[in-house]
């Protein structure tokens, strides 16, 4: 059956849209403990964490509240070094956001004295905070209002208006933004945004959506909302292969400490050997993660202490076994030297 069409767009009854939202939104909103603080510091780390991170993992997990129990304010974040910043950080992957994080609070402590301005000009200047952040930093904690779009509003929007264009085009980016300006509640911006949002993960999710009980339906333009938003560019997943030597002596395995500018910069990996020379040694292990546009497949081989392939290379050094907890690896190489201490299975 098909979707009914509204007879008008937000943005011919933006105060009818408005109450409609706010109203749905009074009295369902998600408790989440961001939504319980006018802090900015603590909305910019809930900011950061939920960038490449799914809220479940965020809360579940307990990234959030541990963090902010180690970090608690802008100057201990921004004083804090990089191993215990990358410890708290990890499982939540993409580390240069902690690192980020922590350039933005150094600005803060450095350009305003420790305290976040209230100036949108401001804060879209400090590092690592683009138009996204900044508007969520207005109006989550100040209650200011500012425009947000991210991929749950913009997936509302062009349902509501029926916008089959690529959603990244410049064009379209563009609209996004001027229309979330344009609906914004200027009395209520952080219950207007919030709402916005959620509708996007609950009613207006990817896929097909609840229309049936979606509380701005009446506003709705788009007859087939499962086809939209649209996009144009289609990411390539390349599949690469990696292989890696386990050696392990004395209580001690050889690590490699990830160099300047990486991703993984300061963690600690298993060393990898260039495939022709480590894929002689006998497999101990194998699994396969993802990382940005890339599908790999992790090798682990054994490598007798005195083989040529032992000699540690730069940035190599052997790691005390009860000291592994206390380092920073990233989880694909912490699962696989889980599984080789364990003497796990190869995992397919
Ligand atoms: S849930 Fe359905 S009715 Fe509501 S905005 Fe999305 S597509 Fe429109």
């Amino acid at each position: 059956m098909l979707k009914p069409i509204a007879r008008i767009t937000p943005l011919e009854d933006p105060d009818g849209f408005r109450a409609a939202l706010r109203g749905w939104f009074q009295k369902n909103a998600r408790d989440y403990p961001w939504r319980r603080t006018s802090d900015p510091y603590a909305v910019l780390v809930s900011e950061v964490m939920l960038q490449q991170t799914q809220i479940a993992t965020v809360l579940g997990r307990g990234f959030y509240t541990r963090f902010l129990e180690r970090f608690p304010d802008v100057a201990t974040l921004a004083a804090a070094a990089d191993d215990p910043l990358l410890k708290a950080w990890e499982g939540l992957g993409y580390y240069r956001r902690a690192r980020m994080l922590r350039e933005s609070a150094r600005a803060v402590i450095g350009r305003h004295g420790g305290e976040f301005p209230r100036d949108h000009a401001a804060l879209l200047a400090l590092p690592g905070i683009g138009r996204y952040t900044a508007g969520a930093l207005f109006s989550f904690a100040f209650d200011l209002p500012a425009p947000l779009v991210d991929g749950n509003v913009a997936r509302v929007l062009t349902r509501l208006f029926d916008r089959a264009e690529p959603i990244d085009s410049t064009a379209m980016l563009k609209w996004l933004w001027n229309t979330a300006e344009q609906l914004l509640d200027h009395q209520h911006p952080r219950a207007f945004n919030s709402a916005l949002m959620e509708l996007g993960q609950t009613h207006c999710r990817p896929g097909v959506p609840d229309c049936l009980s979606c509380p701005v339906a009446t506003f709705c333009k788009t007859r087939e909302p499962a086809m939209l938003p649209v996009k144009a560019k289609r990411q390539t997943i390349e599949e690469i292969d990696e292989h890696a030597i386990f050696i392990q002596q004395r209580g001690k395995v050889l690590l490699c400490q990830q160099g300047k500018g990486g991703r993984r910069e300061g963690m600690w990996r298993l060393p990898l050997r260039d495939k022709d020379a480590a894929a002689i040694m006998p497999l101990l292990h194998r699994r396969k993660y993802g990382i940005t546009r890339y599908r790999v497949s992790l090798h682990v081989h054994e490598c007798p202490p005195r083989h040529a392939m032992a000699q540690p290379h730069a940035g190599e050094s052997w790691v005390a076994l009860d000291s592994l907890d206390e380092i920073v690896i990233p989880p694909a190489d912490r699962a696989a030297l889980t599984a080789v201490l364990g003497g796990a299975e190869e995992i397919a």
